[in-house]
């Protein structure tokens, strides 16, 4: 088990939870249900908490989804969140209700056309304070701030969504409201990466909730995000998560023991892309394996592979082994030594660079073999 490292968020309390600091990475989800229906969206609401969710999201865009949150928050203690569309008033009326506003910065503008922007955050921060509810200022590829927009060339469809994150949290830092996260998501796992990493790098102490949007249907909905997971939970990146599936509303709760999952598995090192922990230690991981493995015995092969290489945990050397034949030979690339199983055979990499095909058995020799090579040439001692 890897104990993950995490960025020094500052502490963000959203009802009976909380999130950043040293708080376990939280898991989430939105109710599918239409928030006028009472009866379905309590239901749903009490699937989610039961599944562990930290937090519930419901959508609102009228006075009447306003009276129905009120109805149900009397029948619910789980922290809600409430996701404002356009009409970002309404936040008035429903924070006495929730714990938690959702506004998207490329919404602020359908409203009140002439009024600035910033005049709107103040409002969404004031209604937030008095009412005892955190933020997240929700950025998402589908409908970025058209000003932001507006100064990257087409191509650039990452700097427009990081700078309006920078610039809201600039703005509610500069009211004195600091109880807020971000999330920046697109339906690419890659550009969910790069945009995560550089907002950490910029706002280190803004927690960040993580996911990728419209990812989709199982399992490919659950690759997606896992993709993208992998790689900014190892590196410290990510305080919430929530995975969005396309799921009938009897099994939204999936999306919670999915999360679950993904979390457990990349604190297990049972990763499908190349992660690097970054501890200086021995490094090893294995794919969570799925139905195109080819051979049972892979599963008993990433045991040897543990158990065989002990005697170098303190070099910082990291082995991959991969399942199949699909994955196994690209994703071992970004690894010091990777092992891509067949149905007879181990493909055994150095990097890029193939070794060799072997055994089962024999493989264990020749890792062993590479695995010394490497620690004699100096380059991997923690
Ligand atoms: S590497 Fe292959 S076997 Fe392993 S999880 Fe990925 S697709 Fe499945």
């Amino acid at each position: 088990m890897t104990k993950l490292p995490r960025n020094p968020t500052r502490e963000v309390k959203i009802g009976s939870l909380a999130i950043g600091g040293e708080n376990p990475i939280s898991i989430q989800s939105m109710c599918s249900t239409r928030t006028q229906n009472i009866a379905t969206t309590i239901a749903q609401i009490k699937d989610l908490e039961k599944a562990g969710a930290g937090i519930i999201r419901l959508a609102i865009d009228s006075m009447k989804d306003v009276q129905a949150i009120m109805r149900i928050a009397e029948q619910t203690s789980a922290n809600l969140c409430v996701d404002l569309q356009e009409n970002y008033r309404l936040a008035e009326d429903v924070a006495p209700y929730i714990q938690k506003i959702r506004y998207n910065p490329g919404h602020l503008y359908h409203h009140e056309r002439d009024k600035p922007w910033q005049d709107k955050v103040k409002f969404l921060a004031d209604v937030a304070a008095k009412n005892d509810c955190a933020i997240r200022v929700g950025v998402n590829c589908g409908s970025v701030d058209p000003d932001k927009l507006m100064n990257y060339n087409n191509s650039d469809t990452v700097s427009p969504m990081v700078n309006s994150a920078y610039e809201h949290c600039e703005l509610l830092d500069s009211l004195g409201f600091t109880r807020y996260c971000v999330s920046l998501k697109d339906s690419d796992p890659i550009k969910v990466i790069e945009l995560n990493r550089l907002f950490a790098r910029q706002f280190q102490h803004v927690p960040l909730h993580l996911g990728v949007t419209e990812a989709g249907m199982l399992p490919d909905g659950a690759i997606k995000t896992r993709i993208a997971f992998e790689q900014l939970i190892s590196q410290g990146i990510g305080d919430t998560i929530r995975v969005s599936l396309t799921v009938p509303n009897h099994r939204k709760a999936e999306e919670i023991k999915e999360g679950k999952r993904i979390l457990e598995d990349i604190i297990n090192g049972r990763v499908r892309s190349v992660v690097n922990y970054n501890s200086g230690k021995l490094n090893i991981i294995s794919c969570p394996s799925c139905s195109r493995v080819e051979n049972e015995a892979f599963i008993n092969l990433a045991e040897q592979v543990k158990d065989l290489t002990r005697y170098a945990e303190n070099y910082g050397v990291t082995i991959a082994i991969m399942g199949c034949r699909v994955n196994g030979p690209g994703e071992t690339d970004q690894a010091d030594l990777g092992l891509w199983c067949g149905s007879h055979y181990v493909n055994l990499k150095h990097g890029t660079e193939m070794i060799g095909s072997f055994t089962y058995d024999a493989v264990l020799i020749e890792l062993k073999r590479e695995l010394d090579k490497l620690i004699s040439e100096g380059n991997y001692k923690s």
